[in-house]
């Protein structure tokens, strides 16, 4: 018997994903692409042409500027693009016999770098945050040794939306002679209209996690690695004997082209005054519900990137969840609301009126 077409759930109350509604744009090319495998260049010559639009397109969004050079390619998402950022601090560090190599990282880092450093069998040194969630530098020149393949950075933090001091861990990992990330896998597309000082242009960065599928309206999977120097990527890179060309630095082997089409369609609709438009409107959203949530007593961790956070007892939380409202937690318990484009004043009004009626 035919069973009825299942439905995507619609985004009308998802208030804690980093994922969001692709632009129109996005969503047809990705279509076009869907056939397409750019892990094999030399077979599909035009999603290859279009990666490395993409590439220079996000290249510009972490450069601030007009197009810029970096190397890199579209990942499966945010977990690829660090998992490989380790490994090729880890193959640079001093090849693949990892006892002594280690990664430092903020407690706040995604958890795509515990998985990274049990793949890679790298030690993951996690150091704790300051008062206010971003990484604490003395703490991370504390944790960094000759040992060190890679200090972290995050800019746009999962739980909090904290940019943890950019530059000053940039110097850390120079002193001893580590490559630096940056994971702005979330906040990449809103940190270029704030003066959060982030990206290639502001320090010493070597790689970048920057995800069109999260923040860059793209349909899933489109992450983004890039890295200031080609040696990055040619640390990553296996002989491909079967294929025309000759070399692989990407994770996966085949991937889907929707990501790459979705990707540069998405910026090409959006960059830069779409971005700036929804970062501003994000921006306004995540205030408004931190006064609201103030305002009805509850302790609020003032948003930074549009994320709000908030100690909501967890009958409230449950009853929220019961009401349809996709919310999640911190690690600490706190509510997290993640104002993306689709998360509208309108949504936000039915949510709190939601939650004043649960409260009564
Ligand atoms: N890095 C950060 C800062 C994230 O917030 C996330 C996911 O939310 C990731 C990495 C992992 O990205 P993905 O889920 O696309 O693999």
């Amino acid at each position: 018997m035919r069973q009825p077409e299942p439905e995507p759930q619609s985004f009308d109350r998802v208030l804690s994903s980093m994922c969001t509604e692709p632009h129109p744009d996005a969503r047809a090319a990705a279509e076009r692409f869907l056939a397409t495998n750019p892990g094999d260049p030399a077979t599909y010559e035009s999603v290859a042409e279009l990666e490395a639009r993409a590439v220079e397109g996000l290249a510009t969004l972490a450069a601030h500027s007009a197009p810029a050079d970096a190397a890199g390619y579209v990942t499966s998402g945010g977990t690829e693009a660090n998992v490989q950022a380790v490994r090729s601090a880890r193959n640079r560090h001093g090849g693949s016999d990892g006892n002594e190599v280690n990664v430092v990282a903020p407690a706040s880092a995604h958890f795509s770098f515990t998985k990274a450093a049990e793949v890679l069998g790298v030690e993951l040194r996690t150091v704790p945050l300051d008062d206010d969630f971003r990484a604490d530098v003395d703490a991370v020149a504390a944790a960094v040794n000759d040992g060190t393949a890679l200090v972290v950075g995050v800019a746009g933090s999962t739980e909090y939306g904290r940019v943890d001091p950019i530059p000053e861990l940039a110097a850390i990992a120079e002193e001893v002679g580590a490559g630096f990330h940056v994971d702005a896998a979330w906040g990449g597309f809103v940190l270029p209209f704030t003066d959060h000082a982030w990206s290639f242009a502001d320090a010493a960065v070597d790689t970048l996690t920057i995800d069109p599928h999260k923040y860059g309206q793209a349909p899933v999977p489109a992450g983004g690695l890039l890295a200031r120097e080609d040696a990055a990527l040619d640390a990553l890179a296996v002989d491909t004997p079967y294929l025309e060309s000759r070399s692989q630095a990407t994770l996966t082997g085949t991937r889907s082209g929707a990501g790459v089409a979705g990707a540069v369609a998405a910026m090409d609709a959006l960059w830069p005054d779409g971005y700036r438009e929804a970062a501003e409107r994000a921006a306004d959203n995540a205030d408004w519900l931190a006064d609201e949530l103030a305002e009805r007593g509850y302790r609020v961790v003032e948003p930074e990137l549009p994320l709000v956070a908030a100690d909501v007892p967890e009958s409230e939380f449950e009853s929220l969840r019961d009401a349809g409202w996709k919310v999640s937690r911190t690690g600490a318990g706190e509510l997290r609301v993640v104002c993306m484009p689709h998360v509208t004043r309108s949504a936000l009004r039915a949510f709190v009126d939601d939650l004043d009626r649960i409260r009564r």
